[in-house]
């Protein structure tokens, strides 16, 4: 919603800027026209707040990095400051400037940095452990907004290897999609086996799947301090078939004890789940019908 707003405030912005710019008289009174460069200011801040709103609504789509908004803006509202100034030798009463047009680019350029600072810097680094592509996909729109993203795929726990690399690619597949970093952990399998080890038969749900996602969440919170993110998660949480009070109190536990943060949340809350299965028809992620384990495979 906020960037539909926003698009439509840069539109009134690009079509008041050209207006003025095109309109053959415009009548500035005396009091201004004695400010020295009141007309370059003037094309300083009609391109600057245009940059500036160009770059606000790609911070707000969350698909792009930040490099590519900024040479998008640039491109763009200088191609405009050219257009504005190139048609006004067609204008009676006006004439094409390269002050004016310098001016503007100035705006332009000023635009990036301040947008950066504002906008784009202030949000906080998460690393989000995600287990498969279609659990991820829901949680990955929420968050997009409103953190710093990161991906993070350690999953030792999926057998057999060939499985395991299917899911990856998806996640890999997804982090393109969204535009963000996706990191990959070891896959281990013989070190998650012993991590569970006396509780293979456990029915799923239990004792096992508690030591399953403590072995997944401590490698996610390690990896956390070290690169130094504000927050760790997880998509876990999200499926049905997982229990989010569990999966939230060992994040929590496990970030305390480290001297890190946990982004406790529900995802499920807010129809999640639903999300998540229209995303990943929407991108045909392959959906996998067990958990992970050999031994959720036996069960299924
Ligand atoms: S069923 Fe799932 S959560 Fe439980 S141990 Fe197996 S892979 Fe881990």
């Amino acid at each position: 919603m906020k960037k539909y707003l926003l698009i439509f405030i840069l539109l009134c912005w690009v079509a008041g800027v050209l207006s003025l710019l095109w309109y053959p008289m415009v009548d500035v009174p005396r009091t201004v026209r004695e400010i020295t460069y009141y007309d370059k200011a003037a094309h300083l801040v009609f391109f600057g707040v245009m940059a500036y709103l160009f770059i606000v609504i790609g911070i707000a789509w969350d698909k792009f990095k930040f490099a590519r908004i900024a040479l998008f803006s640039f491109t763009a509202v200088t191609l405009i400051n050219v257009l504005g100034e190139y048609a006004q030798a067609y204008i009676p009463g006006r004439t094409p400037s390269y002050l004016d047009f310098s001016a503007g680019l100035i705006g332009t350029l000023l635009a990036i940095p301040l947008a950066y600072m504002l906008n784009y810097a202030p949000r906080q680094k998460l690393l989000l452990h995600v287990c498969c592509a279609p659990c991820a996909v829901a949680v990955a729109e929420i968050l997009q907004a409103g953190y710093k993203l990161e991906l993070y795929f350690f999953n030792p726990n999926i057998h057999p290897e060939k499985e395991y690399r299917k899911r990856l690619a998806e996640v890999k597949n997804l982090a393109k999609k969204f535009g963000v970093k996706l990191r990959v952990g070891n896959y281990d399998y013989q070190n998650w086996l012993e991590a569970v080890k006396g509780h293979e038969a456990d029915l799923e749900g239990g004792s096992r799947c508690e030591l399953c996602f403590t072995h997944r969440l401590q490698s996610a919170a390690e990896l956390a301090s070290r690169r130094n993110f504000h927050f760790y998660g997880t998509t876990l949480a999200i499926s049905p078939h997982k229990n989010s009070y569990l999966v939230n109190k060992i994040g929590s536990a496990i970030a305390e004890s480290m001297g890190q943060k946990f982004l406790d949340k529900d995802f499920k809350e807010n129809n999640g789940w639903q999300r998540s299965l229209v995303l990943s028809k929407k991108y045909g992620f392959y959906r996998q019908k067990y958990c992970g384990c050999e031994f959720s495979s036996r069960n299924t």
